[in-house]
């Protein structure tokens, strides 16, 4: 009897704390989506308790995860200090690893990514010299912005194997197979350091910043240098036994097509990428162009490429149809450049896709263009974590 009753207190205290998490948890969401707000206000937005309020917002700010402002002053009287997501008091820092150019970007908990906090570099040669450059960048920003760092989001191209906690193999940028960047900087810098899958990190900016606001179910796309897909369900990213799941962009779209980064051939994101254009014009103009130069071709000369234009929207049209024909998803956010990123060229390859989807799928999906960065979802994904560190979701 008696171990009957420690076991319920035990019980009870372990569902009392999990209900605090939770609470702070939708607190600092409130916070993330409404911006500033007393605490008076926090208790309407949030349904809870003026009690329950109080202790949540105590506890945020003991963690250094939100921080309290003077509010402007008001005709009526005097309104308690308003408070936000830590911003003038916290740091935390996103670094994008891609294929030709990495970034490190700091921001505060608000998740807000700006220029003068951003530093660029090309992607070096080998994965010391990128760890090098990586903790330079790290140091640099962290001086400047004089805050406590919280945490450190890491965005790779590539499979991540949660299991093994490695990145087993990146495609498009062999120097990272085998390795882990967030263990081997969370060493040097001595901080959090969270490594996510790049298009896993995109779906994380684009549900904070982008249209994917407040949406459960939506899938994201990516097309620039290879194609990989992120599949938000049910309030969770699709992960798979190891995490790996979602690699839509190695299907085998034709048998004898151009070889691709992972040892097969005619892969799908050889055929439907910014990668696969670039390829193309570069063939047609007979000369290797960069993706900027992709461009400014494409600005200038469009009607000469018709017949590249044409084949990458045909299969870019392919992968998204075959997204929203797999996962009935309420949105699809396609992340490119050379045709995403260009209206006119983007309308028709949403013309191709009504070809190529089922009927009834494509009624139930809206389809844009990514809003966020590659820099917002790596910070996105390390706020992600710290709050995730309150409370699992509950869904
Ligand atoms: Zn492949």
């Amino acid at each position: 009897m008696e171990d009957n009753t420690l076991i319920s207190q035990r019980h009870e205290r372990v569902e009392t704390g999990l209900l605090r998490r939770i609470n702070e948890r939708r607190l600092f969401e409130t916070l993330q989506r409404h911006g500033p707000a007393s605490r008076a206000d926090l208790t309407r937005l949030t349904g809870l308790t003026a009690p329950t309020v109080s202790k949540a917002v105590e506890s945020l700010l003991a963690r250094g995860l939100a921080e309290e402002i003077e509010p402007i002053a008001h005709a009526l009287g005097r309104p308690g200090k308003l408070v936000r997501p830590a911003t003038e008091s916290a740091v935390v820092l996103g670094v994008v690893i891609d294929v030709s150019s990495c970034s490190v970007t700091a921001t505060g908990l608000d998740g807000r990514v700006s220029e003068p906090l951003t530093q660029r570099f090309a992607t070096p040669g080998t994965y010391a010299a990128l760890l090098d450059a990586t903790e330079h960048s790290c140091r640099n920003l962290v001086d400047q912005t004089n805050r406590q760092i919280q945490g450190i989001g890491i965005s790779v191209p590539g499979l991540i194997n949660d299991r093994l906690g490695e990145i087993v193999f990146s495609p498009n940028l062999h120097l990272l197979d085998k390795r882990n960047p967030a263990v081997d900087l969370a060493e040097r810098i001595g901080c959090k350091c969270l490594l996510m899958q790049e298009t896993d990190a995109l779906c994380l900016g684009e549900r904070l910043h982008g249209a994917a606001r407040g949406l459960d179910d939506f899938s994201l796309l990516d097309v620039e240098a290879g194609l990989g897909l992120g599949v938000m369900s049910a309030g969770r990213l699709l992960a798979g036994h190891s995490g790996m799941a979602g690699e839509l962009g190695h299907i085998t779209v034709a048998p004898d097509g151009p070889r691709c980064g992972c040892g097969n051939r005619g892969c799908l994101e050889t055929l439907a990428t910014d990668a696969a254009l670039v390829r193309l014009l570069s063939q047609a103009a007979e000369r290797p162009l960069s993706v900027a130069e992709a461009e400014q071709l494409l600005a200038e000369r469009a009607a000469d490429f018709q017949h590249e234009i044409r084949t990458v929207t045909e299969h870019l049209a392919i992968a998204i149809a075959a997204v929203i024909n797999i996962f009935n998803p309420t949105a699809l956010f396609v992340h490119g450049r050379l045709l995403v990123g260009n209206p006119e060229r983007f309308e028709r390859v949403l013309d191709r896709v009504k070809q190529r989807t089922l009927t009834a799928s494509l009624a139930d999906c809206a389809i844009h263009a990514t809003r966020s960065s590659k820099r917002q979802g790596a910070v996105a994904g390390i706020i992600h974590q710290l709050t995730s560190a309150c409370a699992p979701t509950l869904g």
